[in-house]
């Protein structure tokens, strides 16, 4: 390393696969074709939150997520060639819808890999965007080797969740936009599953806003996040259980725990029943439909326990993807525990 500033060594930029210049890039590319969803304030929230709430809607993303972001910006940075081959994903969520809608905007075909037992809707809107839809048995087949297999033979790419460079940039540009609409943030906080938006959320808010405190979120029982930010490497945990089916995943990327490592203040987490009460805020005070994975951050800074009184605190509402009969019973029954 040239430098031995203590800043730069505590950073550690030369482990970082992605750049800030990257999400700068990824922002320019997603200009006109991504909505800049806006940011939404709210008298109940601030007043329950103890602090100034701003919400970056990416429930109102196309495709219901923040995931369009990094689908797109990783197939826009794919040569001709790969793009006329097609690409592959494997997801039974939103990265699935992201990919389709990202691919046909592109002119890659795009197959999605999904367990055959996948919600109705989730499958119906995957095809909307047109997707070419495989199924596999998630009790006996393995989704990973599907999808190596398929690649093979038909030449596509894939596209991963959360694992990849150009991934990790495009979920970065939701943070960016946020901070350059209402200016520098005390805090932020950003819903955690394999760690694309987090990182990426790091990266914007490093550059933008250097004092912000980063801090990812994740349910209770999928804590892996947290176990392997405290122990300094990636650790995995069994399939948990939680209502945030979003972030439901056992361990943090490659590309993006040596990112999360180096820029984010803390992991943190948040119950099930925490997660239906910022539902039902959103619902009720806010009006926007939001999924319990969405609600992540919200319920963090509802909690009052990861800032101070008063300060700024940003909230990325990460998607808003839900069956509504599943959606009433959320909010009728709460997590029925
Ligand atoms: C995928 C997803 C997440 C988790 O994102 P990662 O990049 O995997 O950490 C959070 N919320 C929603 C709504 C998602 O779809």
């Amino acid at each position: 390393m040239s430098s031995t500033n203590s800043e730069e060594r505590s950073s550690k930029p030369g482990d970082c696969s992605v750049t800030f210049a990257d999400v700068e890039r990824a922002a320019r590319g997603l200009e006109g074709i991504a909505h800049r969803t806006p940011v939404m304030t709210s008298r109940t929230a601030d007043a329950r939150a103890d602090a100034r709430l701003f919400f970056k809607c990416e429930n109102l993303q196309r495709g219901g997520a923040f995931k369009f972001r990094g689908a797109y910006n990783a197939i826009a940075t794919l040569s001709d060639e790969q793009r006329r081959r097609g690409v592959i994903a494997y997801s039974s969520g939103n990265h699935a819808q992201a990919v389709a809608l990202a691919g046909r905007l592109q002119g890659a075909a795009a197959t999605i890999v999904m367990p055959k037992d996948a919600p109705g809707a989730k499958v119906a809107a995957t095809r909307e965007y047109g997707g070419e839809i495989v199924f596999y048995d998630r009790y006996t087949e393995s989704r990973e080797e599907i999808c190596a297999a398929l690649a093979r033979e038909r030449g596509l790419t894939t596209i991963p969740p959360y694992d990849h460079p150009q991934v990790i940039a495009g979920q970065g540009t939701a943070a960016l936009e946020l901070l350059r609409s209402i200016g520098e943030l005390d805090v932020l906080l950003v819903s955690l599953g394999g760690g694309g938006l987090l990182a990426g959320s790091a990266l914007a808010a490093k550059a933008l806003s250097p004092r912000c405190r980063v801090i990812g979120v994740e349910p209770e029982a999928a804590n892996d996040g947290q176990q392997s930010f405290r122990a300094g490497h990636v650790i995995r945990i069994p399939v948990p259980r939680s209502i945030a089916d979003g972030a439901l995943t056992t361990y943090l990327g490659g590309h993006n725990f040596p990112i999360i490592r180096a820029l984010v203040e803390d992991i943190v987490t948040v119950s099930d029943q925490m997660l239906v009460d910022a539902m039902r805020l959103f619902a009720e005070r806010m009006k926007i439909v939001v999924e319990p994975t969405g609600c992540l951050g919200a319920a963090a800074a509802l909690s009052q326990r990861h800032h101070r009184p008063g300060e700024r605190v940003g909230v990325l509402i990460s998607g808003g993807n839900i069956d509504l009969p599943r959606y009433g019973e959320l909010l009728r029954d709460g997590t029925g525990a």
